[in-house]
């Protein structure tokens, strides 16, 4: 099947996503989303016809016309997101109302036959009889810089990739639409529909991992760019000099904020011999060593510097923190708070901090919810 031009339309989406934890009626869901009612009612129509919604019996209250629930059909279809990491791939299969049907992860090797691997892993799921016939489409998340719009991996150094057709090559050996994007883009989707967005139509995800990435949701739609890619935050320049960055430029938020930033400093200061996985990082800091949380307070408040920058460009009023590094939040909080205060302008109102508890099914997840995004698109 040809790659399907990328489109995004997140209505449909939407409504799904905020049906899940309960029913409501037409002007319910008008007036949470902000919608007419002649589009509510078109939207839902069709999702009716598509078996994603049924009909309660109608609720008669008072003397206007009976109002007639609308309730998700969460098992009526299913998205398939896939997480892809250096050496596994982790999957989630989802319900319509964002619920988790089951999940799997299988070794991977992003240097051999790349395509081919995510294929195997998807026909598993197709060919599932419980399930494959039910999967609307594959949502992939993947680290670096990648072109939704082409499906192209620009550029991935934890993969090693560079300029890689994924998307494209994969859409040709599957029956079903796929999808890619950004990993911290596909979680900001999740987060638009099922997370932060319930409460929020502009709003920041920061990932926090082994890069510094920015998901940009504004006006209840993820902000890409002309190219695809918006969302580079880990390559803010901070200052002059500053710590070697993977781009090759000094000082950037990952130099002093991405995992191997951190352990890079650790070692140069002398607090570890050996560049701590994250993991002994937390630990080191848990356990109090010497000159370990002024490392990360002091991180935090570079991430926090940075931060204010963007809430004062974009004026956008939460932000949202997720990422495998939020096991340090704890000691990158204090210094990102302050320089979040310090740093945003008195005419905003004060930014809502938000951290989501993380595992690494995350991203699968948000790779899950790109594919309800688009396929409903119409
Ligand atoms: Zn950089």
């Amino acid at each position: 099947m040809p790659p399907p031009p990328y489109r995004e339309d997140l209505v449909k989406a939407e409504i799904l996503a905020m049906l899940g934890p309960r029913p409501l009626n037409r002007s319910q869901i008008a007036a949470r989303l902000g919608l007419g009612a002649a589009t509510v009612s078109e939207h839902t129509r069709r999702l009716i016809e598509l078996g994603f919604l049924r009909e309660l019996p109608p609720e008669v209250s008072g003397r206007g016309r009976p109002k007639v629930p609308l309730q998700v059909v969460p098992d009526a279809a299913y998205t398939l997101g896939l997480r892809v990491h250096p050496d596994h791939v982790l999957g989630v299969l989802a319900r319509l109302d964002g619920g988790e049907v089951a999940r799997f992860t299988r070794p991977f090797s992003p240097g051999h036959d790349p395509v081919g691997q995510l294929a195997a892993a998807c026909e598993d799921v197709l060919r599932d009889p419980a399930t494959g016939s039910r999967v609307l489409g594959i949502g992939l998340a993947v680290p670096g810089v990648i072109d939704p719009g082409t499906g192209t991996v620009r550029l991935s150094p934890r993969m090693g990739w560079t300029g890689l057709a994924v998307q494209p090559a994969l859409a040709e050996r599957l029956p079903v639409p796929v999808l890619i994007d950004n990993d911290t883009r596909a979680s900001t989707t999740g987060e638009l529909l099922y997370g932060t967005g319930r409460d929020h139509d502009d709003f920041l995800v920061l990932a926090i991992g082994d890069g510094v990435g920015m998901g940009i949701v504004l006006g209840r739609r993820v902000h890409r760019g002309p190219d695809g890619v918006a969302g580079e935050f880990g390559h803010v320049p901070t200052g002059p000099g500053g710590p070697p960055c993977v781009c090759g430029r000094r000082g950037c938020v990952d130099a002093y904020v991405a995992d191997y930033g951190l352990a890079g400093q650790a070692v140069a200061r002398g607090l570890v011999p050996a560049p701590p996985p994250l993991e002994e990082l937390r630990r080191l800091a848990a356990a109090d060593a010497p000159g370990v949380r002024d490392l990360l307070a002091e991180a935090g408040e570079v991430l926090g510097r940075a931060v204010a920058g963007v809430v004062n460009v974009l004026a956008v009023r939460a932000l949202t923190v997720i990422g495998e590094s939020h096991v340090l939040w704890p000691y990158l909080a204090p210094g990102f708070h302050r320089s979040v205060e310090a740093g945003v302008i008195a005419a905003l109102p004060e930014l809502e901090i938000t951290l989501r508890p993380w595992d690494d099914s995350g991203h699968a997840r948000g790779a899950a919810s790109l594919v309800l995004a688009a396929s409903l698109a119409s």
